[in-house]
């Protein structure tokens, strides 16, 4: 049993790679322990980042916008439904300091050829008519949007089938052992052989990268989240604050050795972070915690409350709504912040797309198609180098590195 490239993991970021792997008629396998979707990509807000391509676009700019261009062509040229809506995004700002942080990134991101607006409450309420004319203005971000994330998780899943792919679901990949050339996967269900393997794994990265005696430096942070009872359409765009991104630029770590920006040091509160919008179905979902607490998935009820505080001083309407449902799941954050994708040091085929952190549903995509890309044509496109696995091992420095990583 077997393919010319397996993936481990049927997230968005493995179904994309999957699909792009074998429309590059490479013949392809997905393994994945639970269902197509059933961790992070299936359950998070369904937010899509992107503020413009830019005058010099890097890997950044090639994960969201990237992105964005393949949930277009998913739904508007296979047909498949996402729910995809390029909807835009609002993000408050709460006082005087996030005020004129937010001013200063707005004005360098317009100098750098992005887009985002610096709006008053009343230009933000006359397109979102919920928000509250409290805070002291929102930037506008029109490029970006949203999706389900089961849905589209799964679409990418029936799209990699659609192009010849092969999804073997239930099965997980306890040892990955290199003879002869060929990689031997051993897994719950039996053995499997590849000549190359993707490893996308999500937050359960590390434990794959340690089969072949190798750092993949990715914790798990579990997000949480809640929703109300579906209502009639009254929020329109995606919805966030400042609060958060004004700490990060001030205190990026709790702790010397914890993945950046993270909203807790243990289970206490050190800053807080919201993104929410309304499903199709009606509810309005929110959520925006982001703990380092291992594989632990346990809601903690007092991050829900803070959160819906929080969203609530941005759309006052939601006091008048109880908390239905919550659910939880784990993002993979590298130790450098930054997206883990390329060739993995000292193997042969073995390649990883990982760290994308709490955006790794919008990012996901275009992280699958640049590591099909690198499998295919074995050679990276250029902005990978920014994501290189290379720069955890001691012997390279990052700064020092050039040419291609594949
Ligand atoms: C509450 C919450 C809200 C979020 N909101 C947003 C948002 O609004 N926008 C956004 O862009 N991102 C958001 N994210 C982040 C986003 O969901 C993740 O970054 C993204 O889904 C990661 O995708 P992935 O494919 O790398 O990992 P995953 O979706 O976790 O997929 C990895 C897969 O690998 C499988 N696997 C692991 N080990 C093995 C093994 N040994 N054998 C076989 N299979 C294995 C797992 O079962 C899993 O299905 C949110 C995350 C959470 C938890």
């Amino acid at each position: 049993m077997g393919a010319e490239v397996i993936v481990i993991g049927a997230g968005i970021a493995g179904c994309s790679a999957a699909l792009h792997l074998a429309e590059a008629g490479l013949s392809t396998m997905v393994i994945e322990k639970g269902e197509i979707s059933s961790e992070a990509s299936g359950v998070n807000m369904g937010g899509l980042g992107g503020v413009g391509w830019g005058n010099s676009p890097g890997l950044q700019e090639h994960l969201t916008m990237g992105s964005l261009n393949i949930f277009k062509r998913l739904q508007n040229e296979l047909g498949h439904d996402l729910e995809f809506r390029q909807s835009g995004s609002f993000t408050a700002i709460h006082d005087e300091a996030q005020y004129t942080y937010a001013k200063d990134r707005v004005l360098e991101s317009q100098n750098n050829g992005f887009e985002m607006e610096l709006l008053s409450p009343y230009e933000a309420k006359a397109l979102e008519p919920e928000l509250s004319l409290h805070m002291l203005g929102y930037v506008y971000s029109r490029f970006r949007g949203q999706a389900d994330p089961l849905k589209t998780t799964r679409a990418f899943g029936q799209a990699a089938l659609n192009a010849g792919a092969k999804i073997q679901t239930n099965t997980e990949v306890s040892s990955i052992k290199r003879n002869g050339g060929v990689w031997t996967l051993g897994t719950s269900e039996g053995d499997y052989e590849a000549d190359v393997v993707v490893v996308a794994a999500g937050a359960w990265c590390r434990d794959l990268g340690r089969m072949v005696g190798v750092e993949i430096p990715v914790e798990p942070v579990v997000g949480q989240m809640w929703s109300t009872e579906p209502l009639p359409p009254r929020i329109f765009g995606t919805i966030g604050s400042f609060e958060s991104s004004f700490h990060w630029s001030e205190a990026l770590l709790v702790q010397e050795d914890s993945p950046p920006e993270l909203t807790h040091l243990g289970n206490e509160r050190v800053t807080r972070h919201l993104y929410g919008r309304q499903r199709r179905s009606g509810e309005i979902i929110f959520g925006g915690d982001r703990r380092d607490v291992g594989f632990d998935k346990t809601i903690e009820d007092s991050g829900i409350d803070v959160n819906k505080g929080h969203a609530t001083e941005i759309l006052p309407m939601l006091m008048d709504f109880p908390i239905t449902k919550t659910w939880s799941g784990l993002m993979p954050f590298s130790m450098d912040g930054h997206p883990i994708i390329g060739k993995l040091p000292n193997n042969e085929n073995l390649f990883v797309v990982t760290g994308l952190a709490s955006s790794g549903f919008g990012r996901g995509p275009g992280a699958g198609m640049l590591i099909a890309d690198a499998v295919a044509r074995s050679e990276s496109n250029a902005v990978l180098l920014e994501s290189d696995p290379a720069r955890f091992q001691s012997t390279v420095s990052y700064e020092g590195r050039t040419g291609s990583v594949a």
